[in-house]
């Protein structure tokens, strides 16, 4: 009798069939695309590449030949977004305007700080215009006095 469960083997062991070489494999890529795996060696990405990609960017890898589809009908996609009453046109029609829109946020975002430096200049301009409004009320005050004090010399000049 084998005294090795026979679990073991379908638990940690996953052996997969490279799409490209036929080899069996325990590690490898699948791609996200057409679902099939290959070992690192034809999969155009080393083991560590693969780890460093992170969980997210490792469910969306893209085996060679899915690359090579998703990269080079670039001609294809204007055509298919030029078929009359195709929903993709005004999508991305409204995609347009939105990214417009937070492109103007954007500008105004980055006006504000300016804004608030200007607001505080004028503040300051503000505080100086002020001061120099009481000095000069204080001055016409004693320019004030000064002619009242005068004008009582004047008076007692003529009582004389
Ligand atoms: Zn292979
Ligand atoms: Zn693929």
């Amino acid at each position: 009798m084998i005294k090795t469960p026979m679990y073991f083997n379908v638990t940690y062991v996953k052996i997969n069939i490279c799409e490209s070489c036929s080899n069996e494999f325990n590690d490898g890529a699948q791609c996200y695309v057409c679902k099939k795996y290959y070992d690192f060696g034809c999969a155009g990405i080393t083991k560590r590449g693969f780890r460093n990609l992170g969980a997210d960017r490792r469910a969306q890898w893209k085996c060679l030949q899915c690359k090579k589809v998703s990269f080079s009908p670039s001609p294809s996609r204007p055509s298919s977004e030029a078929t009359p009453g195709g929903n993709s046109g005004g999508e991305s029609a409204t995609l347009d305007v939105i990214l417009k829109e937070i492109r103007e946020m954007k500008n105004l975002v980055t006006t504000v700080p300016s804004l608030i430096e200007d607001i505080k200049s004028i503040k300051v301009e503000l505080i100086h215009l002020k001061e120099s409004c009481e000095y000069n009320s204080s001055l016409v005050k004693s320019f004030h006095d000064q002619v009242s004090s005068l004008e009582r010399g004047v008076s007692q000049i003529e009582k004389i």
